[in-house]
């Protein structure tokens, strides 16, 4: 396997496919790369400076800490007031809110706040606490999505009554129709996400080609994937013929993963969700179904979500758009660093201003 990976890393194939982008690059081409870990892995690889000027990268709308909405956090960050243990993955610690208060602001006020690493952790927090109420901020896409729906059915099934879950999941491609209705928005291919994709499969994504003319590539993580991908998508608007295609076989099955879908679908309902800079979005995202009520942290604790104003300044949601560059925010390197983030796009490792921050500085 070690092997096999590092052919995906080889100079030689690299060059090789490089070369082919050169020559077959035809004006400008603005490609998406709709997963922040894609972002990470064309710095970290150093395609960005390899790759012709003319092939423009613009960021998406797939870092889960990124686009939690304004007023999801404001709701945990109330929450954390009360008389509950909260549960949570640690990039979210740092998430401003309101008044540029987050989780450690209130973890030092006294507020019972716990880093967990999965949603299984977070169960076991409410099993070693069963006086305490245990809330876990389920963020994330149809990745982590299947994990939170097997912990809730353990959670049904053993009759842990002190467990809830605050379903702020998310679907990808409904967002990514969203971004191609958007008139100011210019894209002239999706770089797709290889972790999405090992559940959903590729016929979530088929409508970007069907309905929108868009080449769309699901891509893996190493240097020769992701420029394998590019090659592919400017082939596609070269010949004028879209299509979607799964280009990280040895990881994502055309059909994906009706295993994990099957748990998601015995949990979660889909729902209308709201995103950080874009908005609600129908039927983008999933909230727990009437089965799982009792264990559903919104119903069961009375949350609801309330109109939160942007953070003054900030333009993750312009970034979560490709409609800047991190950079190009007044704010970037400024009053706003990965020491003092003012948004969500420069506290997580996979947000965009944190990568332009770590990479181009
Ligand atoms: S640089 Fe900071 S303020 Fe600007 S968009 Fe990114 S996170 Fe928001």
């Amino acid at each position: 396997m070690l092997n096999l990976l590092n052919k995906f890393k080889d100079p030689e194939l690299c060059r090789n496919i490089l070369r082919q982008i050169e020559a077959e690059v035809n004006g400008q081409f603005k490609f998406m790369e709709v997963c922040g870990t894609h972002t990470v892995a064309i710095f970290q690889s150093g395609l960005r400076s390899l790759l012709p000027e003319n092939i423009i990268h613009l960021s998406g709308p797939g870092c889960p800490v990124c686009v939690t909405h304004e007023s999801e956090v404001a709701a945990y960050l109330e929450l954390a007031e009360k008389d509950v243990i909260i549960t949570t993955f640690g990039d979210l610690m740092r998430v401003p809110g309101p008044d540029r208060k987050n989780l450690k602001n209130a973890q030092a006020e006294g507020a019972r706040v716990k880093v967990v690493y999965s949603a299984f952790d977070a169960l076991k927090v409410a099993m070693e606490n069963p006086q305490d109420k245990v809330v876990f901020l389920g963020i994330g896409f149809e990745t982590t999505a299947p994990t939170v729906a097997a912990t809730l059915k353990i959670a049904k099934e053993q009759k842990i009554n002190n467990f809830y879950v605050l379903s702020f999941h998310k679907l990808v491609p409904p967002a990514l129709k969203v971004l191609l209705e958007d008139q100011d928005t210019e894209i002239d291919g999706f770089l797709l996400p290889g972790h999405v994709s090992t559940i959903i499969g590729l016929k979530p994504y088929l409508f970007l080609a069907s309905e929108y003319q868009m080449p769309a590539v699901i891509s893996g993580f190493e240097p020769l994937d992701i420029l394998q991908a590019i090659l592919l998508m400017i082939r596609q608007k070269n010949s004028g013929q879209p299509e979607v295609v799964n280009n990280y076989k040895r990881a994502v099955a055309d059909n994906g993963n009706p295993r994990a879908r099957q748990v998601m679908d015995e949990v979660f309902e889909i729902t209308d969700a709201s995103w950080r800079g874009i908005g609600t979005i129908p039927q983008s995202g999933l909230g727990l179904n009437e089965d799982y009520e009792q264990l559903d942290g919104f119903k069961a604790l009375d949350i609801t979500l309330r109109d939160v104003p942007p953070i003054p300044g900030c333009r993750c949601g312009d970034v979560l758009k490709g409609k800047i560059r991190p950079d190009e925010c007044p704010l970037f390197k400024k009053a706003c660093t990965p020491a003092s983030p003012v948004g969500p796009c420069m506290v997580s490792t996979e947000g965009s201003c944190a990568a332009y921050f770590k990479y181009m500085v």
